[in-house]
């Protein structure tokens, strides 16, 4: 190690959501924590909004969940329609609640400089491994100004994203699929009566959905057959309005993208001295809205073991754990699968006639209960 190189306990690259967590949990522990992040700024292009109780749960262990509470709409009803029709309605207990990642982010944010001021290094873009041993791992990074940095950890936490370089350079192979499926999605100021439950429209052109967010706005997010490569508010407000009949006013979009969808799961959650999390380990159709739920709880799962040295070399524990998080995500990955394959376009009458069954089974109250708590990823 040279001047200006740093070591710590644990050094996290990536400070999205699922880093910045892992972050706050092991500050509060009193672990030496860096976080290491290639934007200069926080990026308030908008992606997750649900989060379910489980990750709630782990939020609060965070010592951020009434803050995040107070920014965001508790979901505590979800309702299915079709043709103007009620399918199903579902009572979500505990709610979801649906609040923009970025002000997640900027929580999580605030809440690790309160518990260490210098812990978040913004500006710092990973490269790749100078080493990774049995008892350390040594990121390559590029500072702000561009000047070569290296950080040693006795551990490293790969918490990069879907993309997730480290993961390349450690050479983890990656299970990759892809889905017919593509959507487009935008907020609008809310002019419909559905206040704060989430709505699906089971339509013959494809599934519509709209949930709730704070400040009177409402995500509608539309299943198309092909992607959308410029979309517009006024396209979107006119599919709304064609398949739900709710009117929309473009002119109050305040966010608007369109997109494919992936599924990726990583063969190894870790390799010697570093620990893949989040979206790096698996990411999960957006559909469900699932991925960042899991990725807390791999925080969760991981923070205990990475904070005390006195789990380093006991590999059946952290093979346990890494056994466990996968399970859940492959569990997440097929849950996602099955809520595309309901949203996809089918002639008026096997629509109809599909929509008839769910109607009857819904009837049914243990599988109500037992449906609303798969949405919310208590099963
Ligand atoms: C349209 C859409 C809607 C979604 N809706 C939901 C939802 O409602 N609920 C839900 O739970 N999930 C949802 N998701 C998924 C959710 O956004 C992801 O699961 C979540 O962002 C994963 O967090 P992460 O921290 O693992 O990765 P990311 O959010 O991708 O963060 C990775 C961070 O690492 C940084 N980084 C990357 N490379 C480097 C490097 N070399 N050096 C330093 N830093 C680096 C990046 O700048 C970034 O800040 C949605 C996703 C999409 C696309």
């Amino acid at each position: 190690m040279t001047h200006g190189d740093e070591q710590h306990d644990v050094v996290i690259v990536g400070g999205g959501p699922i880093g910045l967590c892992l972050g706050v949990l092991l500050a509060q522990r009193g672990t030496d924590v860096v976080v290491l992040e290639a934007r200069s700024e926080r990026t308030n292009h908008s992606r997750a909004i649900g989060i379910h109780p489980p990750g709630l749960r782990v939020l609060a262990a965070a010592g951020v969940a009434d803050a995040l509470a107070a920014q965001g709409v508790a979901i505590s009803r979800g309702a299915a329609r079709s043709r103007g029709r009620p399918i199903a309605d579902l009572a979500f207990d505990p709610p979801d609640l649906a609040v923009p990642q970025w002000r997640t982010e900027g929580t999580l944010e605030a809440r690790l400089a309160e518990l260490a001021p210098t812990a978040l290094r913004r500006g710092v873009r990973a490269a790749g491994f100078a080493g990774v041993g049995d008892d350390a791992a040594t990121v390559r990074a590029t500072g702000s100004a561009g000047e070569p940095r290296l950080f040693r950890g006795r551990w490293v936490v790969a918490a990069d994203g879907a993309r997730s370089p480290l993961r390349a350079a450690l050479g983890i192979p990656v299970q990759e699929r892809g889905y017919p499926d593509a959507y487009v999605m935008g907020d609008f100021a809310d002019g419909t009566a559905d206040g704060s439950a989430a709505v699906l429209y089971l339509e013959p052109e494809g599934i519509i959905e709209s949930f709730p967010l704070p400040g009177g706005v409402r995500r509608w997010v539309v299943h198309t057959d092909t992607l959308v490569t410029v979309p517009t508010p006024d396209a979107l407000a006119a599919l709304i309005e064609q398949r739900t009949g709710a009117a929309v006013d473009p002119a109050s979009n305040t966010m608007l993208s369109s997109f494919t969808v992936r599924e990726r799961l990583a063969a190894s959650m870790r390799r010697h001295r570093v620990v893949l999390v989040g979206d790096a380990a698996h990411e999960v159709s957006p559909i469900g809205g699932q991925g960042m739920t899991l990725g807390w709880l791999d925080a969760e799962a991981f923070a205990p073991l990475l904070a005390d040295s006195g789990h380093d070399d006991w590999p059946e524990l952290w093979d346990e754990v890494e056994r466990e998080r996968r399970r859940a995500a492959a569990e997440a990955a097929h849950h996602a699968a099955l809520n595309m394959a309901l949203g996809r376009s089918l002639p008026p009458k096997a629509m109809a006639a599909r929509n008839g069954i769910i109607r009857g089974l819904y009837g049914l109250p243990p599988l109500r209960s037992w449906t609303a708590r798969r949405f919310t990823m208590q099963t």
